[in-house]
């Protein structure tokens, strides 16, 4: 069976070598030594300031909203997973949808600034598969109008924009570990900030508000994660730029055996290095990706319908008209992309495709 993706997991002997360690030690949770460790090799490798490795990638949206005491409405997505509106009604605040561009398919800028009003707290938006969004843009209305700006940046690990991490835009991008994501540590995630205070304002709220053992800063909750989680990731991320080689090698395979079908792929800005998380394609009409879905699952191959439905119809979330977003929702489709995938199966994916398509 194939499906859209499938976890990367390190040679045994590397998880079980790291394990040892916290087997000889005792410390399993509470900023343990891997904790400490995973955090700066992440710092490191994605060139960013601060990072705080929390348990997944809502809390880390959830913490975002709360530490930078987002309350009224907050311009968002419709074309993203659940959870980045999900944490907006968690935390008391109202998503208002923005319609997405259709290259891009992130929140589109030229329709934010008459979407504002008095109540206008915030912008979150998503990276939509590692496709950054206009973030000139967005900083720009952002300034201009005193908003905050929060990017879901779950699909965005390692994706440099212009020379420097994609994370370094907005005040904080949150990251997901979660085991279907590039980077992973089978559940977690991540805060990123340049910004001190906020650091030191997050760092306390995940950890139940503690300054010290009998000291409290401020409300905090558990969003922590543990040595165990931490020793994954540090198993996973040597490996990261192998696993990113081979998911280029698979996207290009992609590309040169889909060209005759001539479908719609998102556009990537110029200037970014992209990370190949995902193969989102866009047929001409959700028949057409119906029929597409039913030819692959009989010959057991699984995609997902990454982003269905669009987010303007949950039932707790105000309705909106989001035309381009419902559209696109209904006609696109992840690819399976996967370190392990063969090249065969690529091929006999492509010929499906084609063959429902002619
Ligand atoms: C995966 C994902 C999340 C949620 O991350 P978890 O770690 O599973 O909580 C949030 N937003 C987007 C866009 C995602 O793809």
């Amino acid at each position: 069976m194939i499906t859209v993706t499938k976890a990367f997991l390190p040679p045994l002997e590397e998880y079980h070598a790291r394990l040892r360690g916290v087997w000889e030690c005792g410390w399993i949770t509470n900023e343990g030594p891997l904790v400490t460790e995973l955090e700066e090799a992440l710092r490191q490798y994605l060139g960013v300031k601060h990072l705080l490795f929390v348990s997944n990638g809502t809390l880390a949206l959830q913490l975002a909203i709360k530490a930078l005491d987002i309350r009224g409405d907050v311009l968002t997505t419709p074309f993203s997973y659940v959870a980045t509106t999900s944490s907006i009604v968690w935390e008391q605040c109202r998503p208002v949808f923005v319609d997405v561009d259709p290259r891009s398919l992130c929140l589109n800028p030229d329709l934010l600034e008459a979407a504002i009003t008095p109540a206008t707290q915030a912008i979150v938006a998503t990276h939509v598969f590692g496709t950054p969004c206009a973030v000139e843009q967005i900083e720009q209305v952002a300034q201009r109008h005193g908003l905050r700006v929060i990017y879901d940046a779950a699909h965005a690990f390692g994706v440099q924009y212009h020379g420097t991490s994609l994370l370094r835009h907005g005040d904080v991008s949150t990251l997901s570990f979660h085991a279907t994501k590039l980077f992973h540590t089978g559940e977690g995630g991540a805060i990123v900030t340049d910004n001190d205070e906020l650091a030191r304002k997050l760092a306390y709220m995940r950890n139940f508000g503690h300054e010290g053992a009998h000291t409290f800063a401020g409300l905090g909750i558990n969003a922590k994660n543990s040595e165990i989680h931490a020793a994954l990731g540090l198993c996973v991320l040597p490996h990261v730029p192998e696993l990113m080689r081979r998911r280029r090698a698979l996207v290009q395979l992609y590309d040169q055996l889909l060209a005759p079908a001539k479908l719609q792929c998102p556009q990537l800005p110029p200037a970014t290095t992209p990370t190949y998380s995902y193969y989102p394609v866009l047929f001409r009409s959700e028949a057409e990706l119906l029929r597409v879905c039913d030819a692959l699952q009989q010959a057991g191959i699984y995609p997902r319908r990454y982003f269905y439905p669009v987010l303007t119809t949950l039932p707790y979330a105000p309705s909106a008209d989001c035309p381009v977003a419902t559209d696109v929702a209904s006609r696109v489709l992840c690819l399976p992309l996967y370190y392990e995938l063969a090249e065969a199966d690529v091929a006999r994916i492509a010929q499906i495709i084609q063959l429902t398509m002619a």
